[in-house]
This record gives C-alpha cells, sequence and structure tokens, in this order.
C-alpha cells in the first residue's frame, strides 16, 4: 500500500537532475540523483533534489511529479562553472537552501549529498540544523587524483572534505565493493558505509531487436557496430578505445564500424577532448569506419546499445559506470577496463570482458573475440540482461535506500525543539 513517508532532500550542487545528460560534466550523478529521486518518490517519499543554478534560463523549480521535484538555488553567477571551481560559492548555496527551508516553514531531517562538494554542504548544515546525513561520493579524489597529471588546485581541500565526510555523516553509500574498499584504503578507515550499487532502468533498455535498431539508425545488418557512450573527458580512455580498433583483427574489413556517443562544446574542455580524439581517428586512418554521433537523447540511446556487437568502456578510473550496465540491460556485452565499478558490474567470460586500462592491444583482442563469435556475443547478451534485471534496476536501488533512510530516522530521529541556526 501507498504510505506517505518522511520529506527528503538530495543534494547535487554540481549535478543537475533535470539538465541533459552527456555533456560537459553531466553525466552519471545527474543520471543517478534524478533515477532515484524519481523511483524513490514512486515508493512514497517527498523527494526534493537541489542544485545550483546554471543559467538564468532555467526554471527554478521543475516539477516532475507531484511528490518529486528539482529545486535550483543561487550559487555564484547563474553560468557554468567546473566541478573545480565551485567550492567558493557553497557558502551562498547553504544560505539559500536555509532561506527556502524558511519560507516553506520546514526543516529537512534526512539529506543525501552527492559529490564531495555537496558532502560539504551537508556537513555544514548539520553543524545548523539536526539533520541525518547520508552521502555518495560517486567519485573519489584519492583514486582520481593517481589516475591523472593534472591535479587540479582544489585537490587538498578535496581530500581532506572526503576524509572528514567518510569519518562523520551517518552513512556513506558505496556504489560498488570496489568503491568500498577504495574509501577503506585511500580515504579512511573508520566510518560506516553501505555498498548499494547504481540502477538503470531495465524497461527502457532492452526491448529492441539487434535488427530493427539497426533498420531504425541506417546500420547494416553485418555491420561489426563498436559501441561507445559517455562524455569526452580523458579519464574516459577513449583513446584506447581508438587505439584498439587500429590493432583490430577486423581493421580494413568494409563492415567494422566505431560509433563514438557523447556531447561536447566547442572551445570547452569536453570539446577539446573530442577534438583530440578526432585527430587520432584521421591520423590512424580510421575515419572511413568511425562516427562521431553526438550526444544520444533518452528515445534514441536504447536503440544505439541494441544495435551494437559490443560496447566499450575504456575508462582509466570508474566508480561505478552506468554506460555498462545500460548496454548489459540492452543484451550488449561490455569490454570494459579492469577498474573500480566495472569489475563488479562486468562478469569476465560470462557478461563481458575486462582489459587493463590503456592497453590497447589487449582492447583489442577482447573486442575481436566478441565480434568474431556472434552465437557467443548473444549468450554473453543474455547473461548480462540477467544480471542487470537481478542487481541494478533503481527500483531495488529505491528500496534499499528506503529501507536505509527508515533505519537511520528510526534509530536517531532528531527532534528539533528550536528553529535551526541560519548560517551568517
Ligand atoms: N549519456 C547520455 N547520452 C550521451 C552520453 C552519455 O545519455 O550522449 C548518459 C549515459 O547513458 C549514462 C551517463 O550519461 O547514463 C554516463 O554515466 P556514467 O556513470 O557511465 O559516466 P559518468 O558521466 O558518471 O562519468
Amino acid at each position: 500500500m501507498f504510505q506517505k513517508k518522511h520529506r527528503i532532500a538530495f543534494i547535487s550542487v554540481d549535478g543537475d537532475p533535470a539538465v541533459e545528460i552527456g555533456q560537459e560534466e553531466a553525466g552519471g550523478q545527474n543520471v543517478y540523483v534524478r533515477q532515484v529521486g524519481y523511483a524513490l518518490a514512486q515508493q512514497g517519499w517527498q523527494v526534493d533534489m537541489f542544485t545550483r543554478r546554471s543559467s538564468p534560463e532555467q526554471a527554478a523549480i521543475v516539477q516532475h511529479s507531484s511528490n518529486c521535484r528539482t529545486i535550483r538555488l543561487k550559487a555564484g553567477p547563474a553560468e557554468f562553472i567546473g566541478r573545480d571551481n565551485l567550492f567558493d560559492y557553497l557558502p551562498e548555496f547553504i544560505e539559500e537552501f536555509q532561506q527556502f527551508q524558511q519560507r516553506e516553514g520546514f526543516w529537512y531531517s534526512l539529506i543525501h549529498s552527492n559529490y564531495w562538494l555537496s558532502s560539504w554542504v551537508g556537513m555544514e548544515l548539520k553543524k545548523l540544523q539536526p539533520l541525518i546525513q547520508v552521502h555518495t561520493y560517486h567519485s573519489l579524489g584519492a583514486v582520481k587524483y593517481r589516475s591523472i597529471s593534472d591535479v587540479p588546485l582544489i585537490a587538498t581541500q578535496r581530500l581532506a572534505v572526503e576524509q572528514a565526510c567518510l569519518e562523520t555523516v551517518d552513512r556513506v553509500v558505496a556504489t560498488s565493493p570496489q568503491e568500498q574498499k577504495d574509501m577503506q584504503i585511500l580515504v579512511s578507515a573508520k566510518g560506516q558505509i553501505e555498498m548499494i550499487p547504481c540502477g538503470t532502468d531495465i524497461d527502457k533498455f532492452g526491448g529492441i531487436q539487434r535488427s530493427a535498431a539497426r533498420e531504425k539508425l541506417g546500420i547494416a545488418q553485418d555491420a561489426k557496430m563498436v559501441l561507445y557512450v559517455g562524455r569526452f573527458d580523458r579519464r574516459k580512455g577513449i583513446e584506447t578505445l581508438v587505439r584498439a580498433i587500429a590493432k583490430s583483427s577486423l581493421r580494413g574489413e568494409a563492415n567494422l564500424q566505431l560509433v563514438i556517443g557523447g556531447g561536447s562544446r566547442p572551445g570547452q574542455s569536453d570539446g577539446i577532448e573530442r577534438d583530440r580524439i578526432a585527430s587520432i581517428v584521421a591520423e590512424l586512418g580510421l575515419e572511413d569506419c568511425t562516427t562521431f554521433s553526438g550526444r544520444l537523447d533518452d528515445n534514441i540511446l536504447p536503440f544505439y546499445y541494441a544495435a551494437a556487437d559490443v560496447c566499450v568502456v575504456p575508462s582509466h578510473y570508474e566508480p561505478f559506470g552506468l554506460v555498462t550496465i545500460e548496454a548489459m540491460a540492452s543484451k550488449t556485452p561490455v569490454v570494459a577496463s579492469n577498474v573500480g565499478g566495472l569489475q563488479f558490474t562486468v562478469v569476465p567470460e560470462i557478461t563481458g570482458l575486462l582489459a587493463p586500462p590503456k592497453d590497447e592491444v589487449a582492447f583489442a583482442a577482447a573486442i575481436d573475440r566478441i565480434l568474431l563469435n556472434p552465437a557467443w556475443r548473444d549468450q554473453l547478451g543474455e547473461a548480462a540482461r540477467q544480471r542487470t534485471e537481478i542487481a541494478f534496476s533503481w527500483y531495488s536501488v529505491a528500496s534499499r535506500l528506503t529501507q536505509l533512510y527508515t533505519h537511520l530516522l528510526a534509530q536517531t530521529a532528531p527532534t528539533p525543539k528550536s528553529r535551526p541556526r541560519i548560517a551568517a
């Protein structure tokens, strides 16, 4: 029976759940907040998802359903600001959040923060009002900074906040056992962690036949189609995939096709990475077999996954990797780097294959094994679908979060006697 539950706040300062996904800094975190928010609302929670306003045209409130909305607060100028430059605007976000609560005459007793910036917001709010804080990192500086050469100035701050968060919040949600281990080894041995994976829409993906998808997209039925979906970011390792295609034993065959899906904006960091990848494609003489499809929206994305023979996730670091389970839900096997959450979602030889990151030879071999054996491809795809249905639906993620919130609220429900302090 539908039972009305608490009103809860998701805080995702940098990941707006109501924007278009698939371009600069709008990816898995935005999808996670949106889908978990929707699913929790369906399970009876009143869900308010707070983010910052990044353009003057954006509505201050987006009502998704009767009990789920996105609320955009002012935090710095209403323009796109990269994550690494947002920290200084967070006090303003906190002030706005408190004013919002005051206007509504309601004080949230549970917030679920997302990414380290929002964890800081949550921890500061906790100093001002009684609050239960649940946190999902989405990315750990302690791991990420090991895989990049240009460590940003904000790194020290981020690492300190991530540690304070793990050690003090009521519960940290790790989205894979690998992320949990990374937290315990690289961030702090203290802290209360619960592993609840990310999910995917198992109804949206998986209902389209490969042949029908190809017909719709104008892709030849005999094509050997290799798909990448995601943001243009060096950490995603698209270069490894392109170099692997150059080394494939199928190279030169007319039916080999590489499709690279994802949006980019000229001159921005994703546009620069896209141009860099395009120049590697040209340098390797792969222009004839490579297509940059641009951002794939929700309506067309399921067709791309269904059309592909294999989806490749060549990331250098991936705390979870939603693309992997979207492809798996679509019955398409995945070749992924054996890092982070990809080691959890992909079961090697059963639902796909793993290869060392940046190892184009190993990626080429893995991709070829699947392309050259369609019967095995189908077998891997069926097992991938099964694994997704069992372990990765948004419904099951929301059910597990519901259990966690209910438990925390029952155990530590704050009973505010006085109104919260307002930030100076
Ligand atoms: N995505 C999309 N259209 C695109 C590219 C990506 O909708 O053109 C979505 C993709 O389906 C997935 C998300 O963006 O849901 C990427 O999430 P993932 O966890 O794989 O990577 P992140 O962006 O968090 O690094």
